[in-house]
């Protein structure tokens, strides 16, 4: 059985004040019984804000990008020993925001990927079509090649520790979701090719994210589904409110 993920991608939001008052109102709202794993990525002058405000909690500290080289010569990078040192557990790779404004590609992806496994970070893979790649009946072909690509060369004990995020581009902050049965669809499809990638039992355990403005109107009709393991969540994620209704989505009422 996989335990069920959901992470809040803050994005270029909070300042240090403010990233911390909401990871602490989130840990002080969090129920632990409902048995989600809780990770927040703030921007990286919050996380040790944040890391002070999730101390002793069971919610955990993420980093939104991460460079493969471990020092040097690199102005702007921050490498995977600097947010392990930061307290990060999990780190976000290849959100389609970084492909898109900055020219990230698979192969850059599968450096970060296996830099982060190096420094016993989670990766939490992005990948997901454009709507124009939806409309010409690319899907499978475009997160096919993502997968591909941005995790090749790990063994099976690698890809077993790598969390993916399906994100549909079409539905990042435009409020558009893909319906549950859209996102199964790729979900099961991401899985048969985390086998083919691996072994069965290992694609078996690898947890795949949704995310694409989920909400907690919508948390739990895509939760239900076979192999929707939780959620990458940006707008939703900014208020303690709305996140905390979203990972309570077992006890809620809505769907
Ligand atoms: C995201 O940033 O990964 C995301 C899914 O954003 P939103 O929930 O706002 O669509």
């Amino acid at each position: 059985m996989r335990k069920k993920i959901i992470a809040g991608n803050w994005k270029l939001n909070k300042n240090r004040a403010e990233a911390a008052a909401l990871a602490k109102s989130i840990v002080a709202m969090y129920r632990p019984e409902a048995g989600v794993e809780v990770v927040l990525c703030p921007v990286f002058t919050a996380l040790e804000s944040v890391r002070q405000a999730i101390d002793k909690s069971v919610v955990r500290l993420g980093a939104q990008d991460c460079y493969w080289e471990e020092q040097g010569a690199f102005t702007g990078e921050v490498s995977c020993s600097l947010l392990k040192d930061a307290g990060c557990d999990y780190v976000i790779i290849g959100h389609s925001e970084r492909r898109q404004f900055f020219g990230e590609n698979d192969l850059a992806i599968n450096k970060k990927v296996q830099a982060a496994l190096k420094q016993n970070i989670t990766p939490i893979v992005c990948v997901g079509e454009t709507l124009q790649e939806r409309e010409a009946d690319r899907v499978e072909e475009v997160v096919g090649t993502q997968l591909r690509v941005g995790l090749q060369s790990l063994s099976a004990e690698q890809l077993e520790k790598v969390v993916i995020a399906y994100e549909p581009v079409w539905a990042i902050g435009t409020g558009k979701t893909a319906t549950p049965e859209q996102a199964q669809a790729v979900h099961a499809f991401i899985r048969k090719i985390l086998t083919e990638l691996s072994v069965p039992a290992a694609a078996e355990k690898i947890r795949i994210q949704y995310g694409g403005s989920v909400n907690p109107g919508n948390v739990k009709a895509l939760m239900s589904q076979p192999d929707i393991d939780g959620a990458l969540v940006g707008g939703a994620s900014l208020k303690a409110e709305s996140f905390i209704d979203l990972l309570h989505f077992q006890e809620s009422a809505r769907v």
